[in-house]
């Protein structure tokens, strides 16, 4: 579990296209330094067991003041030599990490850094507004797993000037660099945003739903076959992301609807057989039949016969494994 604390856009004086950190975080004001322990006791009392990390989200956390992070860290850092947490991470930009950097993080062990990569394509970072260029990724990158802090990558589909060949191109890169974890973000138009005027003004066509999923779905493969663990897919839905959203593939629960269409994709290979005869373990009955059960009405408008029943494996047919 993480703990998350958002920092939003605190020392950012960059202006991303998409980025409204209000809409997304739902947060206007940092909490201070002070309060990273309360949280986390609110959270740790929940009994949240296992594995629990402190996750400075929600901006470049390597942008503020040092003197600021230290006093975040050093707060995350009681819970972690406490024993009470078993790690710290945060998220920030390629272009906000040096060698100084990285030996503040490590005085606090802090075990987990991810970037906000967003693409490997200059050409899409420069259309985003994003400041820095895919070398800085890979110089960042290097950095962070040569002094053993665990990589994370994340990346954005749909940007401006993106297309699903360079999403794809973008998941290998980040696996040649060694990313262990990756976030999915497909690209929403928020409200006060260039790229909400970008929208309004006809020049950019954010990606539909359908999409953003069947993308998706073939991202989150490449990366599971690589072992790169995807700590998600979309944002958290809440109130201000679905009422700060202008355009582009809203859902609900992205993340749900990509792995039941990496699902479905697997089944496809067997519909032929004129029958989809699925057992599985009950954990996975929800991928499998997909939201609002759009898997099992997609396979029955088609003709096939669909049937899901428990089972120790999930299993289609009796014969295939379905991967999750
Ligand atoms: S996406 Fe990150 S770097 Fe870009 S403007 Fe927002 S907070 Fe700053």
């Amino acid at each position: 579990m993480n703990i998350p604390i958002f920092v939003p856009h605190v020392g950012c004086p960059n202006d991303c296209a998409f980025c409204n950190q209000r809409s997304i975080t739902g947060v206007t004001e940092a909490p201070a330094p002070e309060s990273v322990g309360s949280i986390a006791d609110e959270y740790l009392s929940g009994g949240g067991a296992g594995e629990n990390t402190i996750a400075f989200f929600g901006g470049s956390f390597t942008g503020i003041e040092p003197s600021l992070q230290r006093r975040y860290l050093a707060e995350a850092k009681k819970y972690l030599d406490a024993g009470k947490i078993s790690g710290i991470r945060l998220s920030t930009r390629p272009d906000y990490i040096d060698a100084d950097v990285l030996k503040l993080l490590g005085e606090y062990g802090v075990t987990n850094i991810e970037l906000g990569a967003q693409s490997m394509d200059d050409g899409v970072l420069a259309a985003s507004g994003r400041g820095h260029d895919s070398g800085a990724v890979r110089r960042a990158a290097g950095m962070i797993r040569e002094r053993g802090f665990t990589l994370g990558l994340q990346m954005m589909t749909g940007l401006p000037l993106d297309t699903p060949e360079k999403s794809l191109a973008t998941a290998e890169e980040f696996i040649r660099l060694g990313a262990a974890e990756t976030r999915i973000y497909p690209t929403l138009v928020m409200e006060r945003t260039r790229l909400a005027d970008m929208y309004r003004a006809g020049l950019y066509r954010p990606q539909t739903v359908e999409e953003a999923a069947e993308l998706g779905a073939a991202l989150y493969g490449k990366f599971r076959d690589a072992g790169v663990k995807v700590l998600r897919v979309g944002l958290s839905d809440s109130e201000e992301l679905k009422g700060g959203c202008v355009a582009g593939p809203y859902h609900p629960a992205m993340g749900e609807l990509v792995i039941s269409r990496f699902v479905r994709n697997q089944l496809e290979a067997h519909a032929e057989e004129g029958a989809l005869r699925i057992s599985a373990p009950k954990k996975y009955f929800s991928k499998i039949v997909g939201p609002r059960r759009c898997n099992a009405r997609y396979f029955r408008e088609k003709g096939v016969y669909f049937s899901l029943t428990e089972g120790e494996e999930p299993l289609v047919n009796g014969r295939y494994e379905l991967l999750f």
